[in-house]
């Protein structure tokens, strides 16, 4: 039998509608409208359509959204002071850097140079190290949504084995981090993992984040596992498609994310999430009476 298809937009638009809710409460008992600050630097065709989608998708909820629109040349310093204007702006409470940085951009240092208390998108080394101990403040849109869709679709991850494919910063390995805390027997595969099959094919959840079309064929899967496809590639005539052949995976899988229609909208809805949750921390800080009904993104 087919696998049942996990529906990231309609999970993200029930939690999207969560988000407008919280923000509502907000309004009424903080006066607090939350804000985000979008950095972008060059024309990076994709990145232009990422940050189109994060402004609009603020948009839908009540997220006050500003962008900084920079061109390619512009200098370092420039960006590093505008983040520092933004760290301190109380109308602020979230800063994302839209990567990749152009080559003479130190990404490590722009990242380090967002407050660890707006860092939504969970970069900040404090932030990483947070996540590590187990004690996340903002966590890492990707597979933060990742993770909600599991629950939302209860799937236990207790005991289970799951492999992570792809151990990058961003996606692989605070995937792997979140998994883990969540009791889940966590094997990680990268470029150099020799036989990647005898790996993927032990999971029970199979996380996949690679970039790489096609990666994962039926017979590198188990009957019966849950299929997670965060890649998105562009193929030569245009269409877009994860890492894993969905059509031959759907026949042994029994629970599988499309793309497009799966983790993406989940990513960027979980930064809206992250926004939100940052605005109710600072709206906590400023009234102590308020301090035990802050929830938070996690
Ligand atoms: P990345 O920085 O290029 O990392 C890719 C990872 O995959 C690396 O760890 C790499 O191994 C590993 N890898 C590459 N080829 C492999 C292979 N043949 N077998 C096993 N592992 C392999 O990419 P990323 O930023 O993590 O993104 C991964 C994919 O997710 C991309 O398609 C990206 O567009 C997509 N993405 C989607 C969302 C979303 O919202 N859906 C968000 C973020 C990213 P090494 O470490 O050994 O090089």
């Amino acid at each position: 039998m087919a696998a049942r298809i996990i529906d990231g937009l309609k999970i993200a638009a029930q939690m999207r509608e969560q988000c407008r809710y919280r923000i509502r409460d907000l309004q009424r008992h903080a006066e607090t409208v939350p804000g985000l600050a979008v950095i972008i630097i060059g024309s990076d065709p994709a990145s232009l359509i990422y940050v189109r989608n994060k402004l609009r998708a603020c948009q839908t909820v009540g997220i006050r959204s500003e962008l900084f629109d920079y061109p390619i040349d512009v200098a370092q310093d420039t960006v590093l002071s505008r983040i520092e204007l933004l760290n301190s702006d109380p109308g602020i409470h979230g800063i994302l850097v839209q990567l990749p940085l152009p080559p003479h951009f130190d990404m490590a240092l722009v990242l380090r140079t967002i407050s660890p208390q707006k860092d939504v998108d969970g970069f900040h080394l404090y932030n990483v190290g947070a996540l590590v101990v187990g004690n996340t403040v903002f966590p890492p849109c990707t597979p933060f949504g990742v993770v909600k869709m599991l629950e939302h679709e209860k799937i236990a991850l207790e005991g289970k084995n799951v492999v992570v494919v792809g151990a990058s910063n961003i996606v692989g390995k605070p995937m792997a981090l979140m998994l883990m805390q969540r009791d889940a027997t966590v094997s990680i595969c990268h470029a150099k993992t020799r036989d990647l099959a005898q790996f993927t094919i032990l999971a029970d959840v199979l996380v996949v984040a690679a970039g790489k079309p096609s990666l994962i064929a039926p017979q590198m899967v188990r009957t019966g596992a849950v299929v997670v496809d965060v890649g998105i590639n562009r193929l030569p005539d245009g269409r877009l498609v994860g890492d894993v052949d969905f059509d031959g995976v759907r026949a042994k899988a029994s629970a599988i994310t499309p793309v497009p229609g799966g983790v993406g909208p989940m990513t960027v809805t979980m930064l809206l999430v992250n926004t939100i949750a940052s605005a109710e921390r600072a709206a906590r800080l400023n009234d102590p009476a308020r301090s035990n009904d802050v929830r938070t993104g996690a």
